[in-house]
C-alpha cells in the first residue's frame, strides 16, 4: 500500500535535483550532438527536433532528471543499475515469477516450457546515455516521418516538420533526462526463447503479448508496485516513478493531492491493463483501496459521507481518467459488448523481407487481421469512401495494406490503430490542429472531457476534439454499417481481392488539386502532367493508366523507396 512520506520526501528529493548545475544542462544541449554524413540543413534540423521534444515534455509539466548519483544505485542483474529504493520490490518480483515459471513447466505448460529464462535487460540509464541513445536512433525517426514532413508548412526542415518528427519520437524514445529509465525507476524485461530472444523491440510486440511471462507480468506485477506501459509490453514502471510524472506544479508537490492522484492513476492503470473497463468497478477499486477498514462490508444510506466521496471519485477521478484515455487511444479496443461482430478468423498481411531505408532489420512481416481492424476498416470506408464495395474503393483499401505492411506496422501494433491515426474521421480526437481550427465554434463539434487542448503544437487556444458526425460513425455497431463496406472489408482481408493497384501505398485528389491550384477543370492530358509532376515532387511514382479505376478521383502513387520491389511483395494469405 501507498505510504506517503515516503512519496513526499522523494518528490522532494526530486525537485532538489531539478537544481541542477549549469554544466548539467550544457551536457544535455542540442549542440552536443552529432549526424555523421548529414548537411549542415540536416544537423540543424535534428538540433531543431531535439528542442522541440524537449519543449514538448517540459509543457507536459514533465521532470527533467539528471545523471542520478551513484550512491543511489544498486545492481539488480546482469550489471543493470536500478534506484535502491525499488530493488526489494523488483527482487521480490523476479524472484516470484521465477519461481511461478518454474511450476508452470513442471505442469508441462507449452507457453511457460518455451521460455528458457528472463531477466532486466534494461534498468537505469544515464541522461548522457539517452542522449547517444538519442543521436543513434534519430537517423531512422528522420525517415520513417520523411513523407509526412514533406508536406509540413514550411518544409520538410521547418518548424513544424520538427514538432512532427518530435511527436513521432516521442512515442519510442524520452529525450536525455525524462522517462523512468533515467531515475532507475523502470525495467525493460527480456526472455530468452528456445530459437529466440524477445526484447525491447516493436518487432516484438505481438510475439510478447502472446508469451508467459508477459501474461504473468500483466497479472502480478500490480502486487509488487510494477505498472505495464500499453505501447511496450517489456516496460514496466515503478509506481513511485509513476506518481511523480503526472502534471503538478511543484508548489503543489509537497500536499496531500498530488499522492492520492498519482496513486488512484497507478490503481486505474493498473486495473485497465487487466481489461477491467467498468466505470463502478473501477470506482470501487480506488475507493476499496483508500478505505481498507470497510474490507468489503457494502454502503448504506447512512453511510452518506462515504457514498458521497465514491461518487465524487467516480465523477472527478474515473471518467476523467477514462475519457482522457479513450481519446488518447490507449484503449485497444472500444467496449463492443452486445454488438453483431464479424467473424474472428481472418486472412493474413505477409510481406517479404526487405530492409526499409533507414531501418537496418531485415524482416518479413506476418500479421493475422482481427474482427477488430475488419470493424473500423467498414468505417473508414464509409466514411472516407462512401462504402461501395468497387473498384476504386478496392484500390483505396490496398493502398492501406501496403502502406501498413511496408511502412507503418512497427509504429501501431494493430492495423486497426493504424488506420484509427490515419483518416481523420476515425482519430479519436482530431490530430490535426488545423482541422479542430476549421471546425471548434462549430455545434458539430464535441470537446474532448479532459479539456485538452493544442498547446503542444503552440496552439493553446484550440480545444482538442472531433465532429459529432466521425463520433457517431465511430461508435456505429457492424451489423448498421453498410452491406458493400462489410463485405468489401470482409474479402479483402480475407484475402479474396487482388491488388488493383500494385504496391502502392498513397492516394491524393489530384484532380481537385489542379482546380483548387488554377481555378478550372484540367483537360485530360494537363490532369496526367499534372498528377506526374505531383508525384515527383513527393518521391512517389504515379501507377499510370488502369482502365477499372476513375483515378481522377482518387489518383494512386507507389512510394519511391518501395517501386523496386515485386509485385506480389505484399500478400493477404486467405484464412
Ligand atoms: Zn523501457
Amino acid at each position: 500500500m501507498w505510504e506517503r512520506e515516503r512519496f513526499e520526501r522523494e518528490v522532494q528529493d526530486l525537485y532538489a535535483e531539478r537544481e541542477a548545475p549549469d554544466d548539467a544542462y550544457a551536457a544535455l544541449s542540442s549542440g552536443r550532438l552529432a549526424w555523421k554524413g548529414a548537411s549542415p540543413e540536416q544537423l540543424a534540423f535534428m538540433r531543431l527536433t531535439y528542442d522541440a521534444q524537449v519543449r514538448r515534455y517540459l509543457d507536459g509539466r514533465r521532470l527533467r532528471f539528471f545523471d542520478t548519483p551513484r550512491d543511489q544505485l544498486d545492481e539488480i542483474e546482469s550489471g543493470q543499475l536500478l534506484h535502491r529504493d525499488i530493488i526489494p520490490d523488483c527482487r521480490a518480483l523476479l524472484a516470484e515469477a521465477r519461481r511461478k515459471l518454474a511450476e508452470d513447466q513442471v505442469r508441462g505448460d507449452a507457453d511457460a516450457l518455451s521460455i528458457k529464462s528472463f531477466g532486466v535487460g534494461n534498468g537505469y540509464r544515464s541522461a548522457s546515455e539517452q542522449l547517444g541513445l538519442w543521436q543513434k536512433y534519430f537517423p531512422r525517426y528522420y525517415n520513417d516521418t520523411r513523407a509526412r514532413r514533406l508536406k509540413a508548412k514550411g518544409g520538410e526542415h521547418g518548424q513544424e516538420a520538427a514538432d512532427i518528427a518530435a511527436e513521432y519520437i516521442s512515442g519510442w524514445l524520452s529525450p536525455p533526462g525524462f522517462g523512468n529509465h533515467v531515475q532507475g525507476r523502470a525495467i525493460d524485461v527480456f526472455a530468452r526463447m528456445s530459437t529466440y530472444r524477445l526484447s525491447a523491440s516493436s518487432a516484438h510486440i505481438p510475439a510478447w503479448k502472446k508469451s508467459w511471462l508477459h501474461r504473468w507480468l500483466v497479472n502480478n506485477a500490480g502486487r509488487h508496485n510494477f505498472v505495464p506501459y500499453a505501447k511496450e509490453p517489456w516496460h514496466w514502471d515503478h509506481v513511485s516513478a509513476k506518481s511523480v510524472q503526472p502534471s503538478k506544479a511543484p508548489a503543489q508537490a509537497s500536499s496531500a493531492a498530488p499522492a492520492s492522484g498519482a496513486t488512484n492513476a497507478a490503481t486505474l492503470a493498473w486495473a485497465l491493463a487487466k481489461g477491467e473497463r467498468d466505470e463502478n468497478k473501477l470506482t470501487d477499486i480506488v475507493f476499496r483501496g483508500r478505505h481498507p477498514e470497510l474490507a468489503g462490508r457494502v454502503l448504506t444510506a447512512r453511510d452518506r459521507g462515504l457514498v458521497q466521496e465514491w461518487r465524487s471519485i467516480r465523477d472527478d477521478i474515473v471518467r476523467p481518467y477514462l475519457a482522457n484515455q479513450a481519446a488518447q487511444g490507449r484503449q485497444q479496443e472500444l467496449p463492443q459488448a452486445g454488438l453483431d461482430r464479424p467473424p474472428r478468423l481472418l486472412g493474413g498481411l505477409t510481406r517479404e523481407a526487405w530492409t526499409p531505408p533507414g531501418s537496418r532489420r531485415r524482416a518479413a512481416l506476418s500479421y493475422r487481421f482481427t474482427d477488430t481492424d475488419a470493424l473500423w476498416l467498414a468505417r473508414l470506408l464509409v466514411g472516407e469512401a462512401g462504402g461501395r464495395n468497387d473498384a476504386d474503393n478496392q484500390a483505396v483499401v490496398w493502398t492501406l495494406f501496403n502502406r501498413y505492411a511496408l511502412f507503418t506496422h512497427g509504429v501501431y501494433p494493430t492495423f486497426a490503430q493504424f488506420i484509427r491515426a490515419y483518416s481523420t474521421v476515425l482519430q479519436p480526437v482530431l490530430r490535426s490542429w488545423g482541422a479542430a481550427q476549421r471546425h471548434y465554434r462549430s455545434t458539430e463539434f464535441v470537446r474532448d472531457p479532459s479539456g485538452a487542448t493544442y498547446a503542444h503544437r503552440g496552439h493553446p487556444e484550440i480545444p482538442q476534439g472531433q465532429l459529432r458526425r466521425h463520433l457517431e460513425l465511430q461508435a456505429r455497431p457492424w451489423a448498421r454499417l453498410p452491406e458493400g463496406a462489410r463485405r468489401l472489408a470482409l474479402e479483402a482481408m480475407s484475402g479474396r481481392i487482388a491488388s488493383p493497384v500494385g504496391l502502392a501505398s498513397e492516394f491524393a485528389s489530384t484532380f481537385i488539386y489542379y482546380r483548387q491550384a488554377h481555378n478550372q477543370k484540367p483537360t485530360d492530358e494537363q490532369w496526367r502532367d499534372f498528377t506526374e509532376r505531383f508525384a515527383r515532387g513527393k518521391k512517389w511514382v504515379w501507377v499510370g493508366d488502369r482502365p477499372s479505376l476513375n483515378q481522377k478521383k482518387n489518383a494512386f502513387f507507389i512510394d519511391a523507396r518501395a517501386a523496386a520491389l515485386p509485385e506480389g511483395t505484399v500478400r493477404v494469405e486467405p484464412v
